[in-house]
């Protein structure tokens, strides 16, 4: 849900209008990239909110803390992220309704008869950004077993285009021991 973060605009299109501040904890919905999610989708919204001609600009902070899978060793990873915001929305021009605006802006929401804008979506765009898509739990993790899958060869071995022998992914090489165990017996 995001309905709790629309605000309406009128008011700072006043002239003299103090711009408004927006401080507060939001649920957002669907924040996850990957196996990276933010913690009960929980957002912290600090975003000033201002008229600028015919635009209104949203410029602050949006935190998260976050949790994912450290992508070498699957071990859990967390992390803080706070990301910069400055978004415009803009009228939409009334000569070309179907066009967007004019580079990366966001639409004005007539609500009830009344101009809005969702900070909602302006928040949840920053984090999806921000968050990381295959984070380390650190720079050096070493993966699960460094001495039989150096982590390094894994990742940095190119693909083998035709011929020869397919380049066997080494992880796959932990199960050999799970197949045929009486084999050898
Ligand atoms: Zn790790």
């Amino acid at each position: 849900m995001t309905g709790g973060l629309r605000v309406p605009v009128a008011l700072l299109r006043r002239p003299g209008a103090a711009p408004r501040e927006v401080r507060t904890p939001a649920v957002l919905d669907g924040l996850r990239i990957g196996g990276v999610r933010v913690d009960g989708d929980e957002a912290l919204i600090d975003l000033e909110v201002e008229a600028s001609g015919m635009d209104i600009v949203a410029s602050g902070t949006v935190d998260v803390s976050w949790t994912g899978e450290c992508r070498r060793c699957l071990g859990p990873v967390r992390g803080h992220l706070r990301v910069e915001v400055r978004e415009v929305f803009r009228p939409a021009d009334p000569h070309r309704p179907d066009e967007k605006g004019a580079g990366d802006t966001y639409p004005l929401e007539a609500v009830a008869g009344e101009e809005c804008i969702d900070l909602g979506v302006v928040a949840r765009d920053a984090i999806l950004l921000a968050l990381p898509l295959s984070p380390l739990c650190d720079e050096d993790c070493a993966g699960p077993d460094p001495d039989r899958f150096p982590a390094t060869m894994a990742e940095d071995a190119p693909p083998e285009e035709g011929g020869g022998e397919p380049v066997r992914d080494q992880r796959w090489a932990a199960l050999d021991v799970l197949r045929d165990p009486g084999d050898d017996a």
